[in-house]
Order: C-alpha cells, then sequence, then structure tokens
C-alpha cells in the first residue's frame, strides 16, 4: 500500500554531479532528484552536507486526491520554513484529511503547506490560469533585481545576471533539448504534453551568487555547477564561461563539457517533469529519473550548436560502470529498482548515476516497448504517495517480467560488451 505523506521540505533541488575540480576533489553525483519531500513524520538524514529525506510513515490519514484538477486561484496565507508569513494566489491540487495542503501559483511552483502552518485560505472568483510568458519574465526581474535581464523564447524564460550571448546560447540549446527529448519519446510512443507554464532557467554572474540562491531555498550547492528545482520548477547554474579573455564562447565551453553535460542533465529533469513524462512530487525511483537525465546529458560540443544526439554511449560515465559491474553484482539491479538507497550514501552515489544510466541505455535500446510501459505507470502515480520497495519491485516486473537475476544477467551481458564512443 502506498504510503503517504504531505510535506513542507526544500529538500526537492536535483543537483548536477559536481565537476571534478582543480584542486581534485572527487565528483560527487548529487542529484536529489526526485528525492521524496519533507514529510510529516519523516526522519532526516543529513548525508554529505545535503539533505535528504527518508520518509517513514505510518498511520497517516489519507489523502483526498485532487490533483491536476484545478480549481479557483485561492488567496493563501501560511508560515513558511524561514519563519515568514508568506500571502499567495494559488489553486490547491491536493488536500489532506488532516488538513495539509499542496498548491500550486500562476508561475508553476509547487507549494506544500501543513496544516499548523496555515494561517488562512479564502476562494476567489478567479479561475486559476498559468502565467504567460511575459508574466513571468516581470516576475523574475522584480524578485531579481538590478543587473538582470530576461531573454524569452518558445518554451523558456531565462534570466540572466551575466552577457546576454551566453544567455542566448543556453536558451538555444535548451530549447534544442526540448525539441530532441520531444522526438525521442513521441517516437517511441510516449503521450508528451505541452509545458503548462514557461520553463525558467536563471544563470548567475559568479559561483558566490548561485550558492546563496540556493540557500535561500534550502540546498548546500556547493561544488554542484547548476541544479533543478522541483518545487519551484526552475534550474539554475552560473556562468560557465565567466573569466574568459578571448570572448571565444564554444572553446570555453569545450573547456568545460562535463559542466555542460551537468546543465543538460538539470535542464533535461526539468523538460521531463514539464511534458508529462515524470510527475512533480510524485513517487519517481531515481534510478528512472537519474537514468534519463544521464541518457540525454552528452554534450557535443564539436559544434557551434553545443549538443546535437541523444542516447549516445556517456563516455563519463561508461568508465565508472564498467569497473563496478566487473566482479558481478548479484542482486544489485534489485536494489536499484526497488529503493533509492544507492543514491543516499556519498560512498554510493557515483556508482548509483553510472548503473542507472547503464539500466536506462540497455533497456531503451533492447526493451523500448517495456521501458516505455513502465514509465507509464510511474508516471501516473499521484503525487505525494511513495510506494513500498515491494511495489516498486512489482511495477518493475510487471513491465520487464518476474525473473529479475534473468534481467541482471542479460544486463550484465550487454553492458560487458558497451564500448566507448
Ligand atoms: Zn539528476
Amino acid at each position: 500500500m502506498a504510503r503517504i505523506a504531505m510535506g513542507t521540505s526544500p529538500a526537492n533541488a536535483t543537483k548536477g554531479e559536481r565537476a571534478r575540480t582543480a584542486n581534485g576533489r572527487r565528483p560527487h553525483a548529487l542529484c536529489e532528484g526526485t528525492v521524496r519531500p519533507a514529510i510529516v513524520r519523516t526522519v532526516m538524514a543529513s548525508v554529505a552536507g545535503l539533505l535528504l529525506f527518508v520518509g517513514v510513515i505510518s498511520g497517516l490519514a489519507p489523502v483526498v486526491q485532487a490533483a491536476d484538477r484545478t480549481g479557483p486561484f485561492e488567496r493563501l496565507v501560511f508560515q513558511t520554513a524561514a519563519g515568514k508569513q508568506r500571502d499567495l494566489l494559488a489553486t490547491v491540487l491536493v488536500e489532506a484529511v488532516d488538513g495539509g495542503l499542496l498548491v500550486q501559483s500562476g508561475d508553476g511552483a509547487l507549494w506544500p503547506i501543513d496544516k499548523p502552518d496555515l494561517v488562512s485560505r479564502q476562494r476567489t472568483e478567479t479561475p486559476f490560469a498559468p502565467e504567460t510568458g511575459h508574466v513571468v519574465a516581470r516576475g523574475l526581474l522584480g524578485e531579481r533585481g538590478a543587473g538582470w535581464q530576461v531573454l524569452e523564447t518558445k518554451h523558456y524564460v531565462v534570466c540572466t545576471q551575466t552577457h546576454r550571448r551566453y544567455a542566448e546560447w543556453c536558451a538555444a540549446l535548451f530549447e534544442r533539448l526540448y525539441f530532441a527529448f520531444d522526438n525521442h519519446w513521441k517516437q517511441r510512443g510516449v503521450t508528451l504534453v505541452d509545458p503548462a507554464f514557461p520553463l525558467v532557467a536563471l544563470i548567475f554572474e559568479k559561483e558566490a551568487g548561485f550558492l546563496e540562491y540556493g540557500r535561500s531555498l534550502g540546498h548546500d550547492l556547493e561544488g554542484a555547477v547548476g541544479f533543478y528545482d522541483i518545487k519551484s520548477n526552475r534550474i539554475a547554474f552560473y556562468d560557465l564561461t565567466a573569466g574568459s579573455t578571448d570572448g571565444d564562447l564554444l572553446r570555453s565551453m569545450r573547456a568545460a563539457s562535463q559542466q555542460v553535460a551537468t546543465i543538460i542533465h538539470e535542464a533535461t529533469h526539468q523538460i521531463a517533469f514539464n511534458s508529462g513524462v515524470n510527475t512533480r512530487l510524485a513517487d519517481n525511483p531515481l534510478w528512472l529519473t537519474e537514468g534519463m537525465a544521464i541518457y540525454f546529458e552528452s554534450p557535443d560540443l564539436s559544434s557551434e550548436k553545443g549538443w546535437k544526439t541523444i542516447g549516445l554511449v556517456n563516455d563519463l560515465r561508461l568508465p565508472l560502470l564498467k569497473q563496478s559491474l566487473a566482479g558481478g553484482v548479484r542482486g544489485r539491479l534489485e536494489t536499484l529498482i526497488s529503493t533509492d538507497e544507492l543514491f543516499v550514501s556519498p560512498e554510493t552515489q557515483p556508482v548509483a548515476y553510472a548503473q542507472a544510466w547503464g539500466l536506462t541505455y540497455y533497456l531503451v535500446k533492447t526493451r523500448g516497448k517495456e521501458y516505455v510501459r513502465y514509465l507509464e505507470t510511474i508516471r501516473a502515480k499521484p503525487r505525494l504517495e511513495w510506494d513500498t520497495p515491494e511495489t516498486r519491485r512489482a511495477d518493475f516486473q510487471a513491465a520487464f517480467g518476474a525473473d529479475l537475476a534473468q534481467i541482471e544477467r542479460d544486463w550484465l551481458k550487454a553492458m560487458a560488451r558497451l564500448r566507448s564512443r
């Protein structure tokens, strides 16, 4: 049976893998991707400076689901985690019988509100409507203040503190990624929806501003170059070309190809959560969401466009994947698909990401129809209900077959044959 939870945690960012730095810090796989939010009656674990939440819930009252059937705007006044009072116009998506709410504002942000934090709630006569790109852009300029400018494209509002050329390059990269993502899944029979809200990307001039913004959302982003925040629905990163003196944008990006991969990774999460491929604040197994983001993340900086194709062998992940599977890993598949535990510990994170990519690569390439069927099952999950390991395993077996040991053997065999590009 699904466990049910409401929460107000800020821990819904996905942080891109930290790039290897000059001082030799090892890269960390840090996406908290789709980690469940903080939940009433949860155990909170702080891992390597990150806040990850492990839901342990029992006896919580069931949720009355009103997901995605948006009513009119309501005026909600509530206490934020920072202890401030917030006055928000939003529509109620989910209402728990204990009075907790999940609401969505016109810019697409999700706000979980626990009952004790709710000060007042008043219906209005105004039907809920997503904000347009112009309105979102105006709001961002007001929020960020002097020194920022906005760039609107078909799907994106890019709000930048750095030079316009870099923002244009990023916006063009995102639109190409969006097109390719959409095309890739449509060709495989997945029904996608157009994003209901403009996709917001924030580009900070310097790392310090980026880190401070992360802190304002409750995330410790030290060492990360970008992240996607599930609740605000924004991606944010900083100018990777800052400090380059020759003005050659592409050369700077080539020198930072791993960081570019991170930006693509985070942008892929944002697209997946806004096109109906994944559902925000629902139970998304991390192997699925992270594996998909990595599947799309290979940049191609040999062309002016910076990114060309998807589903290539990921040269950044392949060595670790091979190494991790070399000695045989009986039972690893079952752990990977039924819990998120391998993604939590700093020791197992890098391998978990590499294996999530390897499993995604294998299933999409060789068992595409079953993968799509599995995707359909997961994206239909209701928000704020967390599956048990048994349910996750059963969902996987329903799509790919009951014999996990055989699937694991086939997977390992296929991975042993993979060669880098
Ligand atoms: Zn991720």
